[in-house]
């Protein structure tokens, strides 16, 4: 869930500074086959070097809706348009036509590119054993070799070419960087289409756009909008979003304009002030991280024992690069007698109490710790559903529980959601109870 307090930066708001449009291209990302990761992975680029991404938008792979699309961004005023796909040699590909059409240009043949294109099939084809059928190759090189007269042609890094096509003389309208979609080859092209001149003086107005989140658990949205509306006036010049992440994290992202900074720094004066209880991090830092560093510098070692969340706690422990320095291993005990002979969990704990209780939480992190010899141990057990839920024990009630030396936090929470839900957000509250336990919050950044 997203809430923006749409306080854009001055000099944004005031028109001034560059801003960019992109169309991402390809009925297999309109359809949701295909994810996006070519949108996300410019937007990014061009708010690191201060250029504010206005849309993206995804067409299929119809010339006349990337044709539509383009006419949208370049009326939105925007400096600079980037596609991504449609550049390779099927009929589907047809980015490269669409864009110099509608930046007035004809196709014309690039007889060196073709020479370069058909080096690279033949290189890749000998290398996968392939045989050419000579007529559809060079069919193929033929139609990628194709470019709007006067544009400038990327390097192909796979076989397609990128392309910068400025209007033509005597027209008005962004530059549109032209981008082929595999990502891989997108990203290492980027920095081609930055470097010409065309692009370059479309973004000679960029403003340095800074960006900064603070983290909270265990403050409700509402209650953050409630501080937001009451110090509006203070919060001028910056952009502020919310957003609500599993396990009830709050993330709070800022962007805005160096001129801006001492509104921001005011900004965390009063988070840090208001919400003193729930802010843990002020800095951008994950929980993961925040977990993974405080293990690592306190030479701590970690082991877990999960029914409900079956493995997912320990995978995602052993995400960062060198969890092997403090994690031990991970039991996923799903039967009673599961967590009777791998935790030695008392049988009469889970007759009387039930396996979903505080008390068998406890006694399976605290299993997980002696069996593993670890310094802190974790146990998960509760309802994913969307059966075996009771009057007492409903669909969504886990219960966690976090050990170490003569300490331990335990919680029992209610989860809404589908299983895959409660599974993962049973996961993301652990983490902040891991992170309780070793003592995280006197070691918040200054
Ligand atoms: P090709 O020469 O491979 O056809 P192209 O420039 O024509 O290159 P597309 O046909 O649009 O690119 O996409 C080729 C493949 O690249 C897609 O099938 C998909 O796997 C991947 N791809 C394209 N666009 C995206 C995107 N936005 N996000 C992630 N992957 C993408
Ligand atoms: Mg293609």
């Amino acid at each position: 869930m997203r809430r923006s307090w749409s306080r854009r930066p001055p000099g944004i708001l005031a028109g001034v500074g560059a801003r960019a449009g992109i169309v991402v291209t390809g009925t297999e990302v309109l359809t949701g086959r295909v994810t996006d990761r070519n949108g996300p992975w410019l937007a990014e680029q061009l708010r690191i070097m201060g250029v504010d991404v206005a849309q993206i938008v995804v067409v299929g792979d119809r010339p006349a809706d990337l044709q539509t699309s383009l006419a949208f961004l370049a009326d939105t005023g925007v400096d600079l348009i980037v596609t991504s796909g449609g550049l390779g040699p099927t009929a589907d590909d047809l980015t490269a036509e669409v864009v110099g059409a509608f930046q007035g240009r004809s196709l014309v043949l690039d007889a060196e590119l073709e020479a370069q294109i058909a080096a690279i099939v033949s290189r890749l084809s000998a290398g996968r054993g392939w045989r050419m059928d000579p007529v559809a190759t060079s069919a193929a090189t033929g139609k990628q070799a194709l470019v709007p007269a006067g544009a400038t042609v990327l390097a192909p890094v796979g076989t397609a070419p990128g392309l910068v096509v400025a209007v033509t003389d005597g027209r008005t309208g962004p530059p549109v960087i032209v981008l082929p979609g595999p990502p891989r080859e997108l990203q290492q092209m980027w920095p081609a289409a930055l470097a010409d001149q065309a692009v370059q003086a479309a973004l000679a107005d960029r403003e340095e756009l800074r960006q900064q989140t603070m983290r909270l658990w265990g403050t409700p949205e509402s209650e953050l909008a409630a501080t937001l509306r009451q110090h509006e006036a203070a919060l001028s010049g910056l952009e502020i979003t919310t957003c609500l992440r599993d396990g009830g994290e709050l993330e709070i992202v800022t962007r805005y304009g160096a001129a801006a900074q001492p509104a921001y720094d005011a900004f965390v004066a009063v988070i840090r002030d208001v919400h003193a209880d729930t802010l843990f991090s002020a800095d951008g830092r994950t929980v993961d991280e925040q977990v993974a560093d405080l293990l690592t510098a306190q030479g701590l070692t970690i082991a877990t024992a999960e029914s409900c969340t079956s493995g997912l706690l320990a995978a995602r422990l052993t995400e960062p690069p060198g969890a092997s320095r403090y994690v031990l291993g991970g039991l996923v005990a799903y039967s009673n007698a599961a967590k009777q002979q791998l935790l030695g969990v008392p049988a009469g704990l889970i007759d009387e109490l039930g396996a979903v209780s505080a008390e068998v939480a406890e006694a399976m992190a605290t299993g997980a710790r002696a069996r593993l010899g670890a310094d802190v141990g974790v146990g998960t057990t509760g309802v994913a559903g969307p059966g075996g839920g009771s009057i007492d024990k409903p669909v969504g009630l886990v219960y966690l529980c976090v050990v170490g030396d003569g300490t331990a936090i335990a919680r029992r929470i209610s989860l809404p959601g589908a299983r895959a839900d409660v599974r993962a957000r049973s996961v993301a509250v652990t983490m902040h109870l891991i992170r309780e336990l070793l003592g995280a919050d006197a070691r918040l950044s200054p």
